[in-house]
């Protein structure tokens, strides 16, 4: 949580996480069901998973191409739709180094772009200025669950023929002028399912795509480079032990176990997130008044998925950002930060040659920002002490 600063005391008991997963008996009853199937790797229940994804993005038509964590699928769909060495992608510096790491594993370059202030979003108008003749892609991210400028990206990427793949992790459910984030026509859109995220399978993600033989290219190479399609041009009758490597593929597929508590995680996510909202609620009405920027909501008529309630310190705040999260640490509250930048982390930094004064609301928001805990477990009580926490520690 804080690694620079190692806890002086042991906190209170009971310890109240940042966040904790949300498994109930329908899940765990699934488990053993698939445990004594004798099926537990990628078969009947990650394909019942596939399509009860795209029912629920309410879109039965869309490609749901289930994997073992959102980065696999952020690099399958990049994959997809051919970044190589010499492309360029564009992303937000302001996220999880996932979201840019899978461009370096296809050999292309990652330029990062600074956020808007308000959402802590991808700026689009900081996308446009980044295009060059080499850029072939933009991964924006749907921070903590609040969504993108879509309508902006779609319009930037469609002038100047750029692909858009979207980092969903946080967006779950999330809506974009009315459209569920998976369904808003970009190349390819990824979820995850770790075990922070709004519904988990411990790990786990779930590509998403209008596009046929991108959805096509993914699941082969999910799994090793297999084809069975290849055989069928000269046969009809394809013997179940053959198979076509065609590609130098990856180890990427959803387990029937991991599936399994995903199918019962998804029938919950709506409840989930009204439970999250309500949360985030109670936290906008107590923090009235403290010196803290409370977080963007979704535009009217949009939904947020309430991923993070990540509050920012003002800078008439009496105590620092490491000393509050201290604080609330000492009084047994988990708080988290997202993100420290990429253009921060030694990798990025030297890799690029970037300098902090490039981002400077990045920075800005960095230096200030706590995530709040928040999960659908929370009780009125965990609420009413992070309130009285925060209250006491800032009014
Ligand atoms: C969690 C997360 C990821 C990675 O998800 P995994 O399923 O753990 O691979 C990617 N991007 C963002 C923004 C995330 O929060």
């Amino acid at each position: 949580m804080n690694p620079s600063k190692p806890a002086v005391s042991s906190p209170p008991v009971p310890f109240l996480p940042f966040a904790l997963p949300d498994i109930g008996d329908d899940e765990i009853a699934e488990v053993v069901d698939t445990l004594r199937s004798g099926w537990v790797t990628t078969g009947p229940k990650a394909k019942r998973f596939e399509a009860d994804f795209a029912a629920f993005l309410g879109d039965p038509q869309l490609h749901c191409v289930a994997v073992n964590s959102a980065t696999a699928g952020l690099h399958l769909a990049l994959e997809a739709i051919g970044i190589a060495p010499g492309d360029e992608v564009i992303t937000t510096t302001h996220t999880f180094t996932a979201t840019a790491e899978v461009v370096r594993y296809l050999g292309a370059d990652v330029k990062l772009v600074d956020i808007d202030p308000a959402t802590l979003n991808i700026d689009p108008a900081l996308v446009e200025a980044a295009i060059t003749p080499r850029t072939k892609a933009i991964i924006p991210v749907h921070y903590a669950g609040r969504a993108a400028d879509m309508p902006r990206i779609l319009d930037i990427a469609r002038r100047h023929g750029l692909k858009v793949v979207e980092d969903a992790a946080h967006a779950l459910p999330t809506t974009c002028g009315g459209q569920v984030i998976g369904t808003l026509g970009s190349d390819a859109t990824v979820f995850s399912f770790y075990a922070n995220k709004t519904i988990t399978t411990g790990e786990g993600g779930m590509l998403v795509t209008r596009n046929e033989a991108l959805a096509a290219r993914a699941r082969v190479m999910r799994l090793h480079g297999i084809s069975r399609d290849a055989f069928d041009r000269f046969t009809a009758k394809v013997p179940s032990w053959y198979y076509e490597i065609v590609a130098p593929g990856f180890k990427y597929n959803l387990t029937d176990i991991a599936a399994a508590l995903g199918i019962h995680q998804l029938r919950k996510a709506r409840a989930f997130a009204s439970r999250r909202a309500a949360i985030a609620h109670q936290y906008d009405k107590a923090f009235v008044g403290l010196p803290l920027q409370l977080p963007a909501h979704a535009p009217l008529g949009d939904e947020h998925s309430w991923h993070l309630y990540v509050v920012r310190l003002t800078d008439d705040a009496r105590l620092t950002r490491d000393a509050l999260i201290e604080a609330l640490y000492e009084r047994g509250l988990g708080c988290s930060v997202h993100y420290v930048p990429l253009h921060q982390h030694p990798y990025w930094r030297e890799r690029y040659g970037l300098r902090p004064e490039q981002f400077p609301r990045s920075q800005h928001a960095y230096e200030r920002l706590v995530s709040l805990p928040l999960f659908s477990r929370m009780t009125d009580a965990d609420v009413q002490r992070v309130t009285d926490a925060v209250q006491s520690l800032l009014g």
